[in-house]
């Protein structure tokens, strides 16, 4: 399937996990992808190894949580490509603790990271997407942005926030036909989820009525729906992939 022939992709967080499969998907459906991580992967770390592929992808060093180096990782794209369709804001962390127990710093990097991240990606991105009339942008939130978690205030707050953030602008530019979601996860097996105890893991399994974890693609296939054309009528909107945790 080629439904994202000629689209560009800018997919935060893009490396790993979940982002990762996401820029798998949108590739094997035509799209020129860039992602965008932190780290980027080792001369020996596998990243994308189809040939075919490979020629449609660009991976950028940038620091979400830094206008400098969000600027600079945009204007490389548009140096390059002229343009951005779809932007994926996937980049996210966990600094996990107990309230009285969090530090300032534990507050600031996750909001940081997930929520300022997102606002600034979106806002050196968005202006290419207004001047062609067309675009998407999916935020990546999470089930406890709308449930809460005990021990995880920052992030959760971040999540929510990120819902906030999500419903704003997709009043304030459906005009020009840039459509704005979510999507909440639950719990998804990744290095992310890989920090959880024995126990809490299966305290997760035990209350998903689909009795497994989320793979990556499970997350990327909904991403890429909510990019598509069959999602042309759909803005503002958080979708809940999580095996029906939260009902
Ligand atoms: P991973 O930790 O596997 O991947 C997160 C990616 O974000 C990494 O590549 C990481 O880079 C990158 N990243 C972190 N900080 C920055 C930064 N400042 N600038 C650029 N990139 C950064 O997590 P997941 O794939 O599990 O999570 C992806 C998203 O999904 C996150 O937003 C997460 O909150 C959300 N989510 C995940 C769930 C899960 O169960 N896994 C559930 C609900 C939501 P590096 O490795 O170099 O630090």
């Amino acid at each position: 399937m080629d439904r994202f022939k000629e689209k560009v992709v800018v997919v935060t967080g893009g490396c790993r996990g979940i982002g990762k499969a996401i820029v798998e998907k949108f590739l094997e459906e035509g799209a020129f992808v860039y992602a965008w991580d932190f780290k980027i992967p080792e001369e020996n770390e596998p990243f994308i190894e189809d040939d075919s592929l490979k020629q449609r992808v660009r991976i950028i060093q940038v620091d979400v949580s830094s206008a400098e180096s969000v600027e600079n990782a945009a204007q490389k794209v548009l140096d390059e490509s002229g343009k951005v369709d779809i932007l994926v804001n996937n980049a996210g962390i966990t600094r996990d603790n107990l309230l009285l127990r969090m530090s300032e710093n534990e507050w600031d990097s996750v909001l940081n990271t997930n929520l300022k991240g997102s606002f600034l990606c979106t806002k050196a991105l968005v202006r290419s997407m207004m001047n062609q009339r067309w675009g998407r942008i999916i935020n990546i939130s999470s089930i406890v942005g709308e449930i809460g978690n005990a021990g995880q205030a920052n992030y959760s707050a971040s999540k929510a926030g990120l819902i906030g953030f999500t419903k704003s602008l997709a009043k304030e530019l459906a005009s020009r036909n840039i459509l704005v979601n979510a999507i909440a996860p639950g719990y998804v097996r990744t290095a992310m989820t890989d920090k959880l105890t024995p126990e809490q893991k299966e305290m997760f399994l035990k209350n998903i009525p689909l009795r497994r974890e989320a793979e990556p693609e499970d997350i990327a296939k909904v991403v890429l729906f909510l990019a598509s054309d069959d999602a042309s009528y759909i803005t503002g909107q958080v979708i809940n992939v999580d095996g029906g945790l939260v009902m």
